[in-house]
């Protein structure tokens, strides 16, 4: 399985006439998006027309031919390895990049110069500005359940500075994605700082007190000393790509961060108070350091500790469909399965 070859002008012009009879179908669009597969690597062509372009000019081939005649834009996705910006090809007018950057470093802002990770997406977004002259929209992961492995990650600093920056960049426009009733509830004071900060950069920061007033009422300060004290200790963790599984470059840095966050965590339950939505509060809560403390045991080469990881699945699986959705109540352990097998494929972390 693959994408379409990117210097086929057979191909192409098929791309293009499908494109255009969809466009007729569906006369009111108002953008097109042409994602590749979402593979690492490997998706793309290697026939001998392509073998000299990078994952991110064929796929800009792919989107200038779509883009020729079709009158609306078109999005090209920067995103895992189209993430660096195409360097032989130019894009059409019509082409808007949607930059992804999906695993970038979580703990600190994209303008954070102390972070090597975000330096290079950095460069990375402002490439692709200046070669779509200022068309580029950024798509967030600040409510990715499979990002966070559904731990509870606030991240309220990091998007107030990044929501300024992207606006100062001059970038056109923010989306983030989320994962229905589960991020509004696992990663909702997110939600609120970015639905005010994309309006409002300078307004995010107020995002969490508002989002503490509405939902814990009396308690709202409290809960908000504890989110803050949360954000501080996951931003250890949400540095080396997907929690449930670190990238492999990163896993020596990970496995140290990871048994910090451990020792850091069991200090946050004190800082629960009495408040409505207690019990998810103290079950998130619960789940994240059992997710961390099974991460940290795979880094350290130790057992994963199953049985505590299965039983967190269980109890967050069982909250109140309000509070977890359908995505809590069944994707959360799918999800699960699909990364303990990847951790099993992926032996040896620390000695890598
Ligand atoms: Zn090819
Ligand atoms: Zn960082």
């Amino acid at each position: 399985m693959g994408n379409v070859c990117g210097t086929s002008t057979a191909a192409l012009a098929v791309v293009g006439r499908r494109a255009r009879e969809l466009r007729a179908l569906l006369p009111h669009t108002g953008s097109i998006h042409v994602w590749g597969h979402d593979l690492w690597s490997g998706g793309w062509c290697a026939c001998s027309g392509c073998r000299r372009l990078s994952p991110s000019d064929q796929a800009l081939r792919v989107g200038n031919a779509v883009a020729a005649g079709a009158g609306v834009d078109v999005f090209h996705l920067a995103y895992h390895d189209t993430i660096a910006p195409p360097t032989t090809v130019r894009p059409d007018p019509g082409v808007v990049a949607e930059f992804a950057p999906r695993e970038r470093c979580y703990g600190h802002a994209l303008d954070d110069a102390t972070c090597a990770v975000n330096l290079r997406y950095r460069a990375a977004l402002e490439a692709h500005l200046a070669l779509f002259e200022g068309r580029v929209d950024v798509f967030e992961y600040y409510g990715d359940a499979i990002l966070f492995g559904g731990c509870a990650v606030p991240l309220l600093e990091v998007i107030a500075r990044d929501l300024d920056f992207y606006a100062h960049a001059g970038v056109r426009g923010v989306s983030c994605l989320v994962f229905g009733t589960y991020s509004l509830s696992a990663y909702g004071a997110n939600v609120e700082a970015f639905a005010r900060g994309a309006l409002a950069p300078g307004a995010a920061r107020a995002a969490a007190a508002t989002r503490c007033a509405h939902r814990y009422g009396a308690a709202a300060p409290a809960m908000a000393s504890y989110l803050a004290a949360l954000e501080r200790v996951m931003a250890g963790v949400v540095q080396y790509g997907d929690v449930l599984l670190p990238a492999r470059e990163h896993r020596p840095a990970a496995r140290s961060a990871y048994a910090t966050a451990v020792r850091e965590l069991a200090d946050l339950g004190a800082l629960l108070t009495a408040a409505p939505h207690l019990a998810a509060e103290r079950a998130l809560l619960d789940y994240t350091v059992a997710v961390v403390a099974t991460l940290a045991a795979w880094l350290g080469a130790d057992p994963e500790r199953d049985a505590v990881l299965a039983d967190a699945i269980r109890r967050i699986a069982a909250l109140d469909p309000s509070v977890v959705g359908t995505w809590g109540a069944y994707n959360l352990e799918m999800t699960h399965g699909f990364f303990a097998n990847a951790r099993r494929e992926s032996r040896a972390p620390a000695a890598d």
